[in-house]
């Protein structure tokens, strides 16, 4: 397919940006579609963020993935935004309209819950409370889906105790705040269990957890993909639970942004966890 002067533009944009793999993801669905299209990588410097961003406006770009660090810079940028994006305070999607108006979205969240859905069909998020292990921003997202999706109750357990209190403080009386020593209590009553931190990365021992003491039909997340069955999902597994992985919450976020940034479905025929399996060296 070629891509013409009229090509319509969307991108991706962090600091590195070079690891990204929503370039891989996003060019293959395009391919598919066979639209005059294409998606690129860009690396703003910390400095020059908002100019980047603001240089954009008026139709040089259809639509801009942001990752880490600029997610929180990005969602101040935009004139409007999605609830989703304002409860999350970031924004991982910035949409360029022709009247120079850019309007921010998360779709991290609805990533999270789709993930969910394809890896652990039945699961009821309203059901029982959630345990998210972490106060980071990915927690932050995290509470902000799964509070609009319907949790009763969302505990964040953090070795910051004060990050946590801030989510508290925050999202209001649903979301209690706890250490590693209310863990015991709470997994008890949980439905599902998410590894927020960045415990696990690149290999080596999640966060602590005795997922022999969660219910039978508990469903254990980690958002940590590399590597792909991280420590935390192997003891989940091991103690019989259900599992959801890191990189189908990634691929999961890049459908809502691609139908935005292109206007098109991304075509379920092309195989990008095949792909990104690949390019991550782990066995398809
Ligand atoms: P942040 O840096 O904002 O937060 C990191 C969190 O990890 C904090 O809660 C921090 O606790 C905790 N932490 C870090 N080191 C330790 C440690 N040694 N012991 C205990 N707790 C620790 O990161 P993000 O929230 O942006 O990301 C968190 C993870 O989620 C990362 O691994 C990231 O790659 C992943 N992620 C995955 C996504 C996906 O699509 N699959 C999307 C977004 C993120 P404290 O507050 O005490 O410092």
């Amino acid at each position: 397919m070629t891509i013409s002067g009229a090509a319509m533009v969307g991108g991706v944009c962090g600091a590195p940006v070079k690891h990204s793999m929503s370039p891989l993801i996003h060019n293959a669905w395009i391919a598919a579609a066979g639209i005059d299209a294409v998606y690129a990588p860009f690396a703003p410097t910390l400095e020059s963020f908002e100019a980047f961003v603001n240089g954009l406006r008026g139709g040089a770009i259809k639509g801009l993935n942001v990752t880490i660090p600029f997610k929180e810079r990005a969602l101040a940028c935009a004139d409007t935004a999605s609830d989703l994006a304002r409860m999350a305070g970031a924004a991982n999607l910035l949409v360029f309209k022709e009247d120079g108006s850019i309007h921010g979205d998360n779709t991290d969240g609805p990533g999270l819950l789709g993930a969910i859905t394809a890896q652990a069909p039945g699961f009821d998020v309203t059901a029982a409370p959630v345990v998210i292990l972490g106060a980071g921003g990915a927690a932050r997202g995290a509470v902000a889906a799964l509070l609009l999706a319907g949790a009763p109750k969302v505990a964040i357990v953090n070795r910051t105790l004060a990050r946590a209190q801030e989510l508290v403080d925050a999202f209001g009386d649903k979301v209690v705040a706890a250490d590693e020593g209310a863990l015991p209590e709470l997994l008890a009553e949980a439905g599902l269990i998410i590894n927020a931190t960045s415990l696990g990365l690149g290999g080596g021992e999640g966060p602590a957890a005795d997922f022999a003491l969660t219910p039978e039909n508990a469903v254990v997340m980690d958002m940590v993909y590399k590597p792909l069955r991280t420590e935390f999902l192997q003891r989940a597994q091991a103690a019989g639970r259900r599992t959801v992985d890191g990189l189908e919450m990634l691929l999961r976020q890049a459908i809502p942004s691609f139908e935005a940034i292109y206007g098109a479905a991304p075509s379920p025929e092309v195989d990008v966890r095949g792909m990104a399996l690949k390019l991550l060296g782990e066995p398809c």
